[in-house]
């Protein structure tokens, strides 16, 4: 038996007509939502991102302003760009592309983001709102992850959820979605130091994988009939792989997201949606 694949191709197409419609209201209202992003460096992964936002918010109806500094900048400069973009009533959405350079503190640069502008949902005002299940700007992959579980009908309410990952930007977020009120997910979030993994993996109804370690988890080490999400971004020589073995895992899943043309077009997604959240709380 072949699992189901969510495909994240479908779920971004809603996603974006939903963001369009919001965004042409807004433009109705005499209002246009408009996408800031800094980048430091040019580190050639965060270029590729950087332009598919811009070129997704180009296609959403936004305005986008692409912002460089040069690899030696230094914080200060970091901060005032910030600032200046905090306070620039055409920015609804800021985003500061991490990992910045070494010798920077992406934290500090987070830190430096109007919360009501942060639509990566990394400040830790929003993250604090996160856990006090009030969020409105949600990191975006873990709530794009939350948009395939709703756009496919699966069922989340008192099943074991294993998040294997613990970072702010995926695994920590992603955690605290499954486990809200209305969600109900029993949540496990594993991470290096997780003994016995295996049989966790094994246990999951739920297995989200936000590791960056290409094919890690195998069929194998999974329940029959689960929902597997991979959230893994790796580039290997032989191209784009997730975290989950593919080949194997979709003969013992239930459901399982591809990589790619899973979480990640949907993350992009998400983040519009964010952003148009943005400009429509700016607008009243
Ligand atoms: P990260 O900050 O490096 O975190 C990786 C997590 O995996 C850490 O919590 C780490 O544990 C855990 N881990 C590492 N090795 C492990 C092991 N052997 N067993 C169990 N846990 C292990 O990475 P991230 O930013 O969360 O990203 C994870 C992956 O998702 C990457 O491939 C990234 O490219 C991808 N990603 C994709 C999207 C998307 O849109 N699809 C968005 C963001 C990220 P410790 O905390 O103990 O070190």
């Amino acid at each position: 038996m072949s699992a189901q694949i969510l495909s994240g191709k479908e779920v971004a197409a809603t996603v974006r007509a939903e963001v369009a419609e919001r965004v042409a209201r807004l433009a109705d209202r005499g209002k246009s939502v408009g996408l800031a992003t800094v980048l430091v460096g040019g580190d050639p992964a965060s270029e590729v991102y950087v332009r598919s936002k811009h070129r997704a918010a180009a296609r959403a109806g936004m305005v986008s302003f692409d912002h460089r500094l040069p690899q030696s900048a230094g914080q200060d400069e970091v901060t005032d760009l910030v600032g200046s973009l905090n306070a620039n009533p055409q920015v609804d959405g800021l985003i500061v592309q991490l990992p910045l350079p070494e010798g920077l503190d992406g934290n500090r640069a987070v830190e430096a983001i109007d919360p009501a502008k942060d639509v990566d949902g990394l400040h830790p005002y929003n993250l604090g709102l996160l856990a006090s299940e009030r969020g409105r700007l949600r990191p975006a992959t873990p709530s794009g992850i939350m948009r395939i579980f709703d756009h496919f009908g699966i069922a989340t309410s008192g099943k074991l959820a294993v998040v294997i990952g613990r970072s702010l930007l995926v695994g920590k977020p992603m955690a605290l979605l499954l486990g809200a009120k209305g969600v109900d997910a029993t949540v496990v979030q594993a991470h290096s130091r997780t003994r016995d993994l295996d049989d966790l993996m094994r246990s999951a109804d739920i297995l989200v994988a936000a590791i960056g370690r290409p094919n890690y988890v195998t069929g194998s080490q999974i329940k029959r009939g689960a929902v597997v999400i991979d959230v893994g971004i790796n580039r290997t020589d032989s191209g784009l792989v997730g975290d989950v073995e593919f080949a194997s895992a979709v003969e013992v899943a239930g459901a399982i997201t591809p990589v790619p043309g899973g979480v990640g077009l949907v993350t992009v997604a998400s983040l519009l949606a964010n952003t148009v959240t943005a400009a429509e709380l700016a607008a009243g």
